[in-house]
């Protein structure tokens, strides 16, 4: 076995990447369908657009789609739709990308975080159960970096409580749980399509329902041009101008640009899914490293493998930082990085801050502080401890076995030569995620 690049040995990785890493995927007819856009004037239109949130629902065989100009503003819209008002309270995992549930707070909610699974990192039903209370209204789930959530245990816990169920889909497009596509368990489906996602469009998002109720009161929130069909007699009746203040409008060169992704989005799906799981099975028994993805034979499926995760057992190797494995991973001329999002539970704007000037934080909704307890000081050890147990791995888009092998080669390389590592290992105090994750190359 050669030494590692990082202690003076030759890379692993050796091969022109080309556009391996390129994302996203423009094609012509996406170029000439957003410079028809532009020459007709027909940006702040709406055909486009409708005809696209119509075809995104068909493919996820539901009733309504709502495209929006950000994958946050759907989001926002979602929860509206469901009625979270004052004084509710929405579960969320803490481990997670802000805006799945930050907006909560702008409609005087609060959120109140669940841990996380610590190999599937999406949150964790046995833990859901604790955080129920009184105020509860909505559980929110995200499939996080690809990975479906356990949609089975949830959809019992929601039933039982009479909760309503949102899903984040931003991580997963067109992942499957159990044969079944994710965005269509729950009441209501939120879903960012920007340039960085599997899905990708440009800056935008969609929100998709089979609810009649949430897709009108998204309709009022945040998109007046379309307030003709509400048919809701009290939404109706001041309809006009936007219930939230918001105008939410997609832009047409991004659905223009929606419309063809539809068409060649299947193939690059497959293609991505198959290069990532080769990549998975090169590494398989290999000590330190576990794939983060479902289990086989299960029907489920990591859809684009958005920002995918590898995990990381560190008692394996003896105790290597993730540091330290990461940085010899990059050595060897792969791509790879520590942790993953921070955990939100932790951060002063749901703990401290008063956005609002109401006089208190604003996470605590009104509520008696001794029934509204701070959320960094809630009991969520996976979360707070998740970012020495994670790494981001490369996102090959092309099955090209030799460049593949390549990189799997740097991290079982590391992996194996673990001891010569251990004497610079500094292990540093605090593992940190990130609150957003910035693109990186790979
Ligand atoms: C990207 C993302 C969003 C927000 O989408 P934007 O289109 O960037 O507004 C929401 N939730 C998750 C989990 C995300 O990764």
């Amino acid at each position: 076995m050669s030494k590692l690049a990082i202690l003076g040995g030759p890379r692993s990785v050796t091969l022109p990447q080309a556009d391996m890493f390129n994302w996203p995927i423009v094609n012509k007819a996406m170029e000439d369908g957003v410079l028809d856009v532009l020459r007709t004037g027909n940006m702040s239109g709406t055909d486009i657009t409708k005809k696209f949130e119509q075809k995104f629902a068909d493919w996820h065989g539901v009733k309504y789609g709502l495209a929006h100009n950000t994958g946050t503003s759907a989001i926002h819209s979602a929860f509206y739709g469901m009625g979270i008002g004052k004084g509710d309270e929405v579960i969320s995992p803490s481990i997670t990308y802000w805006a799945t549930c930050l907006c909560v707070l702008s409609l005087g909610a609060r959120v109140v975080f669940c841990d996380v699974n610590p190999d599937t990192i999406c949150m964790d039903p046995e833990d859901i159960e604790k955080r129920i209370t009184k105020r509860t209204k909505a559980i929110c789930v995200v499939h996080y970096m690809g990975m479906p959530a356990d949609m089975d245990a949830i959809m019992d816990i929601a039933k039982r409580h009479k909760l309503k169920v949102f899903e984040d889909v931003s991580h997963a497009h067109g992942g499957l749980y159990k044969g079944q596509l994710v965005g269509t368990f729950g009441d209501v489906a939120g879903f960012s399509l920007m340039s960085g996602k599997s899905f990708a469009i440009g800056e935008g998002g969609i929100m998709i329902t089979n609810d009649r109720d949430i897709y009108e009161r998204a309709i009022i929130f945040g998109h007046y041009e379309r307030h003709c069909k509400v048919t809701n007699p009290d939404l109706k009746a001041a309809a006009g101008v936007p219930w939230g203040g918001y105008k939410y409008r997609m832009h047409q060169m991004s659905s223009v640009v929606g419309m063809e992704q539809l068409k060649k989005y299947p193939a690059e799906m497959q293609e991505i899914d198959k290069a990532m799981n080769y990549f998975w099975d090169l590494l398989e028994g290999v000590p330190g490293i576990r794939a983060h993805r479902p289990a086989k034979g299960t029907n489920s499926t990591m859809g684009g493998w958005y920002g995918f995760r590898g995990l990381y057992r560190p008692e394996e190797l003896e105790g290597l930082s993730v540091e330290r494995f990461v940085d010899a991973v990059l050595a060897e001329g792969s791509s790879c990085c520590v942790g993953c999002n921070s955990a939100l539970h932790q951060h002063p704007v749901f703990n401290t801050v008063d956005v609002y000037n109401e006089g208190y934080p604003t996470n605590q909704a009104g509520i008696p502080a001794e029934e509204a307890p701070r959320q960094d000081q809630a009991d969520l050890p996976v979360s707070d401890m998740i970012q020495t147990r994670v790494y981001g791995i490369p996102w090959f888009k092309h099955f090209r076995k030799d460049i593949i092998e390549e990189h799997a080669a740097a991290f079982r390389k590391v992996a194996e030569n673990y001891k010569d590592l251990l004497p610079g290992d500094t292990k540093p105090e605090k593992t940190s995620g990130q609150w957003g994750l910035t693109a990186r190359k790979n």
